[in-house]
Order: C-alpha cells, then structure tokens, then sequence
C-alpha cells in the first residue's frame, strides 16, 4: 500500500516555535541541523519564498518547523501570504497549537487552517480555530494521538489526520483503537475524510485508511 502522506511536503517560511512540546521533533531536527541559532525564536526565512514560484503543483505543510500562532503576530505573515496569493496551484496545510492567540483571516481558496489536538483538554482549540481563524478549509490532526477525546464537533471540518507519537521518548503513549475509532465514527457521520499516518497501521488492521480531500487528490494523482 502507496503511503499517501509522502505527498506532502515541508516547505517551511519560518523556523522556529516557543511552545516547547516535550515531544517536538522540529527543535531536534535544527539541533541537528543548525538552521537557526535559538528554536525558541521564530525566524522567517523570507529568501525561501521565491521557491513557491518556480515549484510545480505540491500538497504543502508549511508549519512543520514552526506554529502558526507566532506568523500571525509578526508583519511578515503578510509576504507569506502574498506568495501563497500569487501560487494558487499548490494546496497549503498550516497548523497551530494556540488558536486562541491567533486573529487570522484568509479567504485563498488553497490553505487549510487546522489545530493539533492531542487529548481532551485540548478539545477547545477546535472551537477557538473557528472563532479565531477565518478560513475557506479547516482540518484538525489528533497527533500524537495521547487519550480518548471524547465528543468532537466536526462542524466545517474538511479533513481529520490522525497519528501516534514517533521516536523513542520515554512514557510515550501509544494509542488505543477505541480511541482512534471513536474520532472515525464522528468524521463519518460528517463524511469528513479522515486520513491516518503510518504509525496506526498496526493499530486499526484492516480500518486503516488514508482519504484525501479532492483538492488534496487532483496534485497527488498528477
Ligand atoms: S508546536 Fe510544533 S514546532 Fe512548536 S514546540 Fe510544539 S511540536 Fe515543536
């Protein structure tokens, strides 16, 4: 089976994030790497926007090194955007984990507002994303998927990621597939495609799927 999240890429127009998840592969990646002297102190690589101009259709995560909350508090979300505007052919996802701090709105048809909700308590950044963000498409990814949680409105929600914690760290959790199904059962009811990352696979057997909004689709199978 044809993993259908390697179609997404990174492009990544800032560096750097303030939150300090425990479990933030991004901050190891510049240790090792060194793109930014401090992870701590998002920096906007503007020389990296030309990029977008000359690239072919892409399905793209632009937050992967980086939380939207802190583009939307700095004059530099406006070039992004800018670039984003000038680009229709490509589909952006963005990501945040502080949607109550965000006062965003955007009406390009081609970016995917969403929030990362890992367990229960998290559950309000759904309705905070939608008070807070305004937005054609809004998807939400429940990875590292950490509890059961619980009843979800999915109301104009276009498209669910869920994913289990990767690596090695020590107390990480491993999902159970109640907790996976009872998210699927709700995206259902709302005929939301729900995609899963790899890291279910062994988990939901046989209900493993990978569904793709058609946007998502139409560069994936070009
Ligand atoms: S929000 Fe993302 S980039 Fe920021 S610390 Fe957490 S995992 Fe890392």
């Amino acid at each position: 089976m044809e993993d259908k999240i390697k179609f997404i890429k990174t492009f990544n127009p800032v560096m750097g994030c303030d939150i300090g998840c425990s479990y933030c592969y991004a901050r190891k990646i510049n240790q090792r790497f060194k793109h930014i002297p401090d992870f701590s102190i998002p920096t906007f690589m503007e020389y990296r926007l030309p990029q977008l101009y000359k690239d072919k259709p892409r399905l793209m995560l632009i937050t992967s090194m980086s939380d939207f909350s802190s583009w939307c508090k700095n004059s530099w979300c406006d070039k992004i955007f800018k670039a984003l505007k000038d680009n229709p052919q490509h589909q952006y996802i963005v990501l945040t984990k502080r949607p109550e701090q965000c006062q965003f709105s955007t009406d390009l048809d081609n970016v995917w507002m969403g929030v990362t909700v890992t367990s229960k308590n998290e559950v309000q950044r759904i309705y905070d994303m939608k008070k807070n963000i305004k937005a054609k498409h809004y998807h939400i990814t429940f990875e590292p998927l950490f509890e059961d949680v619980g009843e979800l409105n999915l109301t104009n929600i276009d498209w669910i990621v869920i994913g289990a914690e990767t690596g090695n760290r020590r107390g990480k959790i491993k999902p159970k597939k109640e907790w996976i199904q009872n998210i699927v059962n709700q995206a259902r009811d709302k005929n939301i495609p729900v995609c899963m990352k790899m890291s279910l696979f062994d988990i939901v057997g046989e209900e493993f799927k990978q569904d793709m909004p058609k946007e998502f689709l139409e560069i994936i199978d070009n």
